[in-house]
């Protein structure tokens, strides 16, 4: 929580900082999905169209969290079936990412996330045994989610199902959309630390994005943007509990039903859409560095997906142009293509 208060604060000096002359600034902060949010509207109907968002961004809260009687995630794991719109297109761009990654991105992870003690409840931090993982990951399958007419999903129970890994990206993805509808032009969403921005900065500058060191309260550079972006960023930092001096986090490797260990310890994504942003920083951190650059070569170019991967040896590869390393930390930076 520290840390992505950290960096919250960061991401937000660096977007508003550069806008203190422009006084039409309007922002709007936001509690949802366990995360502080932070808006900002630099044109248009502003308060009325924060109002608009912040209202999405609650009826997301509450229907995506597993965890909460009544929404429609929580309805989908006690009775196996459930219609709506926003969980089944959720679930078909779940399905296809999942098709990409190999099975590293997968929201029927849920129960293995359960016996970690990462799951909907307050269940305790704890390592489970051999064969509890065993059986959790019997249940582990993207298999078991089908689709019905309309917007019908059933769930083969008893496999159950954690939005956690997209439901963020929705929200910021919806968030701009419905700025954007209301006649906005120029917004930065923040979610802590992962920011949606609608086109571009008043004035014309770039937007300024800090990407968050995973070692600590520092950054590893700033990412400029023209806008119309998202910027995901997942990390085997944010969540994690120690046990005789280990640490296990909370991006579990299906494969394996443990805490991903594939040497990439923080993914940024950049990408015109939230939920593959999300998705993908995701699984990033489970497939590793090379498959995560061989990842981009199947990806609709049209998403414009670049890429920011921190390595426990210590080095950052980047893909993007837009991407000026901070000179002074502990990192190698290497741009790749
Ligand atoms: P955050 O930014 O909130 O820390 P991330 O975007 O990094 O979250 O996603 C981590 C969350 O995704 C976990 O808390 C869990 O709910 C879910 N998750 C963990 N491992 C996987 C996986 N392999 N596939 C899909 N979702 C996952
Ligand atoms: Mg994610």
């Amino acid at each position: 929580m520290r840390n992505k208060l950290i960096a919250l604060l960061l991401a937000f000096v660096f977007l508003t900082g550069c806008a203190k002359q422009q006084s039409a600034a309007h922002t709007r902060t936001v509690f949802a999905m366990d995360t502080v949010m932070n808006l900002t509207v630099y044109d248009g109907d502003a308060e009325a169209a924060l109002d608009a968002a912040e209202q999405e961004l609650h009826r997301l809260d509450a229907l995506l969290a597993r965890g909460t009687e009544g929404s429609a995630v929580y309805t989908l794991n006690r009775d196996g079936a459930v219609s709506d719109a926003t969980t089944a297109r959720l679930l078909k761009q779940s399905r296809e990412i999942s098709l990409l990654t190999g099975g590293a991105f997968d929201p029927t992870v849920a129960p293995v996330l359960e016996l970690w003690g990462f799951g909907s409840g307050a269940g305790e931090h704890r390592v489970p045994s051999d064969e509890e993982l065993a059986s959790a990951l019997a249940y582990v399958e993207f298999n078991r989610i089908g689709f019905g007419e309309d917007n019908d999903v059933t769930l083969e129970l008893p496999a159950q199902l954690d939005l956690g890994g997209i439901a963020k990206g929705w929200s910021g993805q919806r968030a701009r959309e419905i700025l954007q509808e209301r006649g906005v032009g120029s917004a930065a969403i923040d979610l802590g630390g992962d920011v949606a921005l609608l086109g571009s900065k008043p004035g014309g500058a770039n937007w300024r994005v800090a990407i968050k060191d995973p070692a600590g309260g520092g950054y590893l550079g700033i990412f400029e943007t023209a806008g119309d972006v998202y910027v995901a960023t997942s990390g085997v930092y944010e969540r994690y509990f120690e046990e005789n001096g280990k640490r296990y986090h909370h991006i579990i490797d299906p494969a394996t039903g443990h805490p991903a260990d594939s040497g990439v310890v923080s993914a940024t994504v950049i990408c015109r859409d939230g939920v593959w942003a999300d998705a993908l920083a995701t699984a990033c951190c489970v497939v590793g560095a090379d498959a995560s650059l061989a990842l981009l070569g199947s990806i609709d170019t049209a998403l414009g997906v670049e890429l920011i991967l921190v390595i426990d040896d210590g080095r950052v590869l980047y893909t993007c142009d837009g991407f000026v390393p901070e000179q002074e930390n502990r990192y190698t930076y290497e741009q790749v293509s």
